[in-house]
């Protein structure tokens, strides 16, 4: 049973006091955020240094009263933890605090056209002017890029230092001339990643996130909360509501999204998508079918085994240091699996679409979306190859010597 009653706060009584569905977003997320609440698994004084348990506790008491979720996104999930391994003391407490409330969205500036798995040969240039940098170039697949206020962005400020070592990582303020967001269409019907074109931007030099041509390594903590974040079963509450001063969400009653989906729709698949499933195979006679028993139970034991993992691995006790990789990697199997158990019970009716649809279109919507979990975070190719390299000692790939070679005399793709 869920004990609602932590070690350093009674959940249910603070609910009692802070909760209400007649407040705007906006003041949710406040006492959110300001209590330490909207991601408690971070250290005091962002969060409340809680274990993943304690934090689930608080999303299942919030579900169970119909509680709008903390902002969640980018900003939350990689920004935020980014900024508080790097960041200095005066960026993190300009920063963080309107990650935590919900008053900044933030996306991701890091893929290129020509850069996705090969993320260090990243070509967009960051030039020193002043008390600031100018930034050109072209991101791409930047997920809410749309309704951001910030990017977490890498640029290349030293072409001539080696490919991994010229990078340096920026708070990047997405709301400026010259910073032109053009969303793309995916296959689910929805426009969730863009393309970002960067024509003489600014950011300032205090909003560099770690040293100088430091931010590969920056770069890796992001890569490494991320793929982790992906693997592993969701700890919050969920929200339809979009943080930042974009999306207009901020001033809507909290209490007015009830099922809305949220605008990023995606399909992570945890232990409520399972007994989903159940109860659409009971409904559609299909509980009784062998091989959908079967995927029920393969596709539980995977999420469970994966939780436990993901579990050790936050509280200190990773082993090989390929956690987040093997993670990410059986994220994809998860997903997949879960997109056929899904069509099985569905049968025909998989490929019909819409909200009128059987199951409501949610099965379907997975099994459009489902491609995406083995590409975004790096792709399952890339994790095996990290896992083979760094994690056994395999070898390396061939190539150029990238730890000597300056950037500049790299053969490119373009
Ligand atoms: C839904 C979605 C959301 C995303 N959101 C963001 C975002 O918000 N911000 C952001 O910066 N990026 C985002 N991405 C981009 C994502 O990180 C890249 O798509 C990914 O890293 C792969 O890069 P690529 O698309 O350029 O493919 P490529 O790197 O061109 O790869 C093409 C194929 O070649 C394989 N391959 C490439 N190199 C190797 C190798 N060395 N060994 C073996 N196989 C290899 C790959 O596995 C892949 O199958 C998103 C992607 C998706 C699908």
């Amino acid at each position: 049973m869920t004990d609602t009653t932590s070690t350093d706060l009674d959940i249910e009584s603070w609910l009692d006091e802070n909760w209400s569905p007649d407040l705007t977003v906006g003041e949710w997320w406040e006492r959110l955020g300001s209590a330490g609440l909207s991601n408690p698994t971070l250290p005091v004084p962002y969060g409340r240094g809680w274990s993943r348990g304690q934090a689930g506790d608080l999303a299942a008491a919030m579900v169970k009263r119909g509680a709008l979720g903390p902002p969640a996104g980018i900003g939350m999930m990689l920004a935020a933890p980014t900024l508080i391994a790097h960041g200095s003391p005066e960026l993190v407490d300009e920063l963080v605090p309107k990650i935590l409330n919900g008053q900044h969205g933030w996306c991701q500036l890091f893929s290129e056209p020509v850069a996705g798995s090969d993320l260090a040969g990243l070509q967009t240039k960051a030039i020193r002017d002043g008390d600031e940098w100018i930034i050109n170039g072209q991101k791409v697949w930047t997920s809410g890029g749309q309704w951001a206020d910030y990017g977490i962005l890498i640029a290349r400020t030293d072409p001539d230092a080696p490919k991994h070592r010229g990078i340096t990582y920026f708070a990047f303020p997405m709301l400026q001339d010259g910073a032109d967001v053009r969303p793309l269409r995916e296959m689910t019907g929805r426009a969730m990643f863009n393309e970002v074109f960067m024509d003489d931007c600014r950011v300032p030099h205090d909003a560099m996130i770690g040293d100088l041509n430091d931010g590969w390594r920056v770069a890796n903590t992001t890569l490494m909360v991320e793929r982790s974040s992906i693997g592993g079963e969701t700890i919050a509450a969920p929200s339809a509501a979009i943080a930042g001063t974009v999306s207009g969400h901020l001033d809507r009653l909290a209490g007015s999204f009830g099922d809305e989906p949220h605008s990023m729709g995606g399909g992570m698949v945890g232990a409520g998508r399972v007994k989903s499933l159940i109860k659409l195979a009971q409904e559609n006679g299909m509980i009784e079918d062998p091989t959908v028993r079967q995927g029920l139970i393969r596709l539980h034991t995977m999420i469970q085994i994966t939780d436990w993992h993901i579990g050790r691995m936050k509280s200190g006790n990773a082993a090989t240091g390929s956690e987040g990789n093997l993670a990410k990697l059986r994220n994809s199997d998860i997903t997949r699996l879960a997109r056929e158990v899904g069509c099985s019970i569905l049968g025909a009716g998989a490929t019909l679409v819409g909200p009128d649809s059987p199951s409501g279109g949610s099965v379907q919507e997975l099994a459009v979306f489902s491609p995406a979990p083995a590409i975004y975070g790096g792709t399952d190719q890339v994790q095996r190859n990290i896992i083979g390299e760094r994690g056994l000692g395999l070898a390396k790939e061939p190539g150029p010597d990238n730890r000597t070679t300056p950037f500049s005399d790299l053969p490119k793709n373009v």
